[in-house]
């Protein structure tokens, strides 16, 4: 098998990156540290490439067709350690950590767990920083600021950890084969870990319907009267929408209402 005879394969979400710009403009926004480099997915290994110019790579591919490629492609740089490639599903292969060192998650994600992926990088403790691919309306979630529509819990919990924005945005011609959406690479700069599941419980009621009050969503898990004291001693209106609060006003909220 070589790279041309590849047949992309939609189970596994292959839209392999071609536009070599974007690929340079990933390796340019890529944090100047001394973390190793994880990358998920590196199908035909374009992205791999300029990778291991500049670091070590720890990769995880689940296609065991294209791990062969990898394997054949990169003899030299897996002999000298500069390429591990992990065989399978990297979510089966996380567990609380997915490399026992400090690391920076640099990929172009399968989109179909896309979130997840990026969501389990926010919790591990030995992820730093987040420069991925992803379907361009997922990359605003996570960028968004308060006050944006799409404003919600991917926001909320990117800000609670550091800071985000997008670097490009991807058009569908830059990949072979085409997806069908626009695409972006965003970056996650982080301070602090992805923890506390309560909050983010409280998050998902805040938000379980966006365009109802924050003060209907919460009524259905927490006291009236609470919420009433709550929000005249953080000076929210009973009209405020989800989407209108601030990350630390929603700290606050949890803390008074927890
Ligand atoms: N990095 C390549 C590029 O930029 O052209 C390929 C990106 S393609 C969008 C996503 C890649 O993720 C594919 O190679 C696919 O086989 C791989 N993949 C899909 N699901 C996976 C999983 N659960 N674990 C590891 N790799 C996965």
């Amino acid at each position: 098998m070589n790279k041309e005879s590849v047949v992309a394969k939609k189970k596994f979400g292959q839209n392999f990156l071609k536009d070599q710009s974007i690929l340079v403009k990933i390796v340019e926004a890529m944090p100047k540290n001394e973390n190793r480099l994880v990358e998920i997915g590196p199908g035909l290994g374009d992205l791999t490439k300029f990778l291991v110019d500049v670091k070590s790579v720890e990769a995880f591919e689940v296609d065991t067709d294209l791990c062969k490629l990898l394997q054949s492609t990169f003899k030299e740089e897996i002999a000298t350690k500069r390429l591990h490639i992990n065989c399978g599903d990297v979510l089966q292969a996380w567990k609380s950590s997915l490399v026992d060192e400090p690391y920076d998650l640099v990929a172009n994600l399968p989109y179909y767990i896309a979130t997840n992926i990026i969501l389990k990088a926010l919790a591990d403790p030995m992820c730093k920083n987040i420069l991925v691919m992803v379907q361009l309306e997922v990359a605003e979630k996570f960028c968004a600021i308060e006050g944006q529509k799409v404003f919600g819990s991917l926001g909320i919990i990117t800000q609670s950890v550091g800071t985000a924005k997008i670097i490009v945005k991807v058009p569908p011609t830059a990949f072979d084969p085409q997806p069908k959406i626009d695409s972006a690479v965003f970056l996650i700069q982080k301070e602090t870990d992805r923890s506390d599941k309560d909050f983010e419980d409280m998050l998902r009621v805040a938000f379980s319907q966006p365009r109802k009050t924050l003060m209907k969503n919460l009524s259905a898990k927490y006291e009236k009267s609470l919420l009433q004291e709550v929000f005249e001693k953080l000076k929210l209106i009973q009209t405020t929408r989800p989407h209108q609060v601030s990350t630390k006003d929603y700290h606050q909220l949890y803390t008074l209402i927890k």
